[in-house]
């Protein structure tokens, strides 16, 4: 007779799934978040209970299948141990005891979990946008005012300078026109009342040197030619106020940021220490599921030469840049093709107990060498095989 607990059920509530496992006096959720999902299978591969399976990566990551997910979880094999959840380097696991997010796997049993360095010097950093737009996980917070240049009601653009110019303009050839205060905010133009006894139009202009940056504009527009601009020394402003910073949790360890940072103010550490090989002579190319996998963005098809340029070589496929990769295995999980990606692992950073016995074999899977296979096997369609090397 089955019996009564545990009960186990799957479900999806938008983009993530949720395995179920009722027992009498607890519940325990295991929450896939799909969106997080590489593909990596590095779940697959830590899970003790061999729960979870790697599905069609290419095709779910491409959003060619809207159902399902790359990796499926067997709710009734899971133990909600949370191996998978300390393991996964995207975030994309959650495990929930009675509503609450809980590890006792780590709080209880001291497994290790990653020791992730992702870090900015704001000393260092000169808060420009290059590690935002580089990065692919979307794990710089820039948390700095705007400024006009991007954003109409943000920070006037002389702000972002301390500048030392003069404006003066003269008295006796102002119209007070107004042009100059039209088109700069420096500038404001105020008229006296006025009236039929003098016939005259008076005021005054008033300049703050706060919003000058000396572009030298008004002297230009003025049709009486009152304005001076001396030009004093321009010069950068220490720093912005805000902070840009990493998130960790987004963070994938590729080192974009880190390597693009004009002022070199990023450290970032790798996750996985190892190897990756693409034997471009071996993909039939035109295919490019990797460079759509790949979550750090370091895989690419080269850019044709011109043939004068080959000098006899044939034109790779594929390529990866090694400084971007992170070891992570989506690519091999995707590719369709047989031993052109091989992924070798040589070590993992991590912090906590990595004695256990259950830490030692998680560890062995993951250092496991691997490449893609051409898959065959009827009875595990759309489950994904890599070979072992
Ligand atoms: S290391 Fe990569 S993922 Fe992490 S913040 Fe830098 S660019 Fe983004």
């Amino acid at each position: 007779m089955k019996s009564l607990f545990p009960k186990y059920s799957k479900r999806q509530e938008g983009c993530f799934t949720i395995m179920e496992q009722k027992l009498l006096k607890q519940v325990n959720n295991l929450i896939l978040d799909n969106s997080r999902c590489t593909g990596c299978g590095i779940c697959a591969d830590s899970c003790p209970e061999e729960a979870i399976s790697v599905g069609p990566v290419g095709a779910f990551r491409r959003g060619a299948i809207e159902y399902g997910s790359a990796v499926q979880v067997d709710e009734e094999k899971c133990s909600y141990c949370g191996v998978c959840t300390v393991m996964c380097p995207f975030n994309a696991m959650k495990l929930e005891i009675d509503g609450e997010p809980s590890l006792p796997i780590v709080e209880k049993e001291g497994f290790p979990v990653y020791d992730k360095l992702a870090e900015i010097d704001q000393e260092k950093c000169v808060q420009c946008t290059k590690c935002e737009n580089v990065c692919p996980r979307e794990a710089i917070v820039r948390e700095v005012p705007v400024f006009e240049g991007t954003d109409r009601c943000g920070l006037k653009k002389a702000e972002a300078l301390r500048s030392e110019n003069e404006f003066v303009y003269n008295e006796d050839k102002c119209t007070f026109c107004g042009l100059c205060g039209e088109i700069c905010a420096a500038i404001d133009v105020t008229r006296k009342p006025i009236s039929a006894e003098t016939g005259e139009v008076t005021g005054e202009v008033k300049w703050n040197p706060k919003l000058c940056d000396g572009c030298l504009l008004c002297a230009e527009i003025c049709p009486s030619e009152a304005i001076e601009v001396k030009k004093g020394k321009i010069s950068k402003r220490k720093k912005n106020k805000g902070k840009v910073h990493i998130d960790k949790e987004e963070c994938c360890t590729c080192r974009w940021c880190a390597i693009s940072c004009p002022t070199q103010a990023i450290t970032v550490e790798k996750l996985f220490e190892g190897e990756i090989e693409f034997h471009a002579e071996k993909c039939p190319g035109g295919c490019s599921t990797c460079v759509e996998v790949c979550p750090a963005n370091a895989i690419y098809v080269p850019t044709p030469k011109s043939p004068a340029d080959m000098h006899g070589e044939i034109e790779p496929n594929i390529a990866v840049n090694k400084e971007f990769c992170i070891l992570c295995g989506a690519c091999v999980n995707a590719c369709p093709g047989e031993d052109i990606i091989v992924l070798k692992r040589t070590g993992l950073r991590m912090k906590g107990k990595e004695d256990s016995a259950l830490f030692k074999s998680v560890k062995e899977k993951l250092l496991t060498s691997r490449t893609s296979k051409v898959r065959e096997s009827k009875d595990e369609f759309g489950e994904v095989e890599v070979k072992a090397l």
